[in-house]
């Protein structure tokens, strides 16, 4: 997702590009995940990357409208706001202090979110009854929602069009200097560059090691569950339940450490499952046709890490956990930095030396 975005920025901005892919047997996000664009929880104690996630929904129905004039491919975007319900007191004493903070934060303007009440609550989703235990919502304007698997083919459709390639089923074994270009080597070819960018998901701390970049990530667990079609009656994005263009309402997502593991369990769906209806009762008359997991792709401060090699000039990492949420800063900012050599303001504080506190000290 995060290399099929920037890709598609590179290739419209005219460079020529080659998108290699290890293809259907690598763990990918982009294909398991919820599709939200999401602000709201987006950078409390992290101004830039609040910034970073506001700026990229603020540019994403323009990214929408472009991929579907270019590609005719409808990612099915739309701004809707997003909830957060809240069960019990706790909870929504929990979720409007957190508000309060980011206020506190983004004194300036810029964090659009307020708690809302149970009443108010029902009145913006009067077709399903609220569980009895359903306390209040924070409420968004920002956030929005999008089809994550039609993003990933519009990106895809976007670069061949834009006559860049996308190259499946290659697998990255090395990334060699050799001069002031790249090679990079798979099993059955060899593509040389003036520049490279790593944007390989949890495949990315391996691939950044080899031009100086020390990028750790790891991966968290998410299971996800799809009922059959309904009629509309989630119009808001929310966190946990959302209701698809074509009816589906999807269900998610458990938070697990569990390593490379990327299979559903029965305690998982429970869980998830649970939760969805006791804040919608009526989701429990829904059959369930398709459950799956995913895994995250995840930092040690969960903020994305971009940036241009010390050591190997020309040579740039990216890597988030929101990548829908970002797409639209991929594709429009991203390109400049590569194209340019010098990060855009959004991207500027989000290197991997951050982490490395001892040599930092
Ligand atoms: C359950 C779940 C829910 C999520 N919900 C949301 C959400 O609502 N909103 C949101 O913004 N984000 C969400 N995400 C996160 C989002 O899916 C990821 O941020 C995004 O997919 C990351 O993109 P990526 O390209 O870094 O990694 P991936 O999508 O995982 O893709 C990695 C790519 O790298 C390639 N690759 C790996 N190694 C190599 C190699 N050696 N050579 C060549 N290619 C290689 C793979 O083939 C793959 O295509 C969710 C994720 C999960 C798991």
């Amino acid at each position: 997702m995060v290399g099929a975005a920037i890709g598609y920025g590179l290739a419209r901005a005219g460079a020529k590009v080659n998108v290699l892919d290890q293809g259907d047997s690598a763990f990918r996000a982009a294909r398991g995940n919820f599709g939200l664009t999401w602000v709201q929880s987006k950078g409390l104690g992290a101004h830039p990357y609040f910034l970073l996630s506001r700026n990229s929904v603020d540019a994403w129905a323009e990214l929408a409208e472009e991929l579907r004039e270019h590609t005719g491919v409808d990612v099915a975007y739309k701004r809707t706001g997003g909830l957060t319900v809240c069960l019990g007191e706790k909870e929504a004493s929990d979720r409007r202090d957190f508000i309060a903070r980011f206020r506190v934060q983004e004194a300036e303007g810029g964090y659009d979110c307020r708690f809302v009440e149970r009443d108010e609550l029902q009145q913006l989703i009067p077709r399903a009854a609220l569980g009895p235990t359903v306390t209040g919502a924070s409420f968004s304007p920002m956030d929005g929602h999008a089809n994550p698997l039609f993003l990933l083919r519009a990106l895809l459709a976007g670069i061949r069009r834009a006559e860049g390639r996308y190259t499946p089923l290659q697998s990255v074994e090395r990334i060699d200097r050799s001069g002031s270009a790249y090679t990079v080597v798979t099993a059955d070819a060899r593509w040389h560059a003036p520049k490279v960018v790593v944007a390989a998901g949890l495949g990315t701390q391996r691939l950044a090691a080899m031009v100086g970049l020390d990028v750790p990530v790891r991966a968290q667990r998410g299971q996800q569950i799809a009922t059959e079609r309904a009629k509309p009656v989630f119009h808001h994005a929310m966190s946990g339940v959302r209701q698809t263009q074509e009816g589906s309402v999807l269900i998610g997502y458990t938070q697990e450490d569990v390593g490379l593991n990327n299979d559903t369990t029965v305690a998982g769906l429970r869980s998830i499952t649970r939760r969805a209806i006791a804040s919608f009762p009526l989701i429990a008359r829904l059959r369930l046709v398709r459950a799956w997991a995913a895994l995250r792709v995840l930092t040690p401060d969960g903020r994305p890490i971009y940036a241009e090699s010390a050591t190997h000039p020309g040579a740039y990492v990216a890597t988030c956990h929101s990548g829908v949420t970002l797409a639209a800063a991929h594709a429009r900012l991203f390109p400049d930095w590569v194209l340019a050599g010098r990060a855009p303001e959004p991207f500027a504080s989000f290197g991997p030396e951050r982490f490395h506190v001892q040599a930092a000290n």
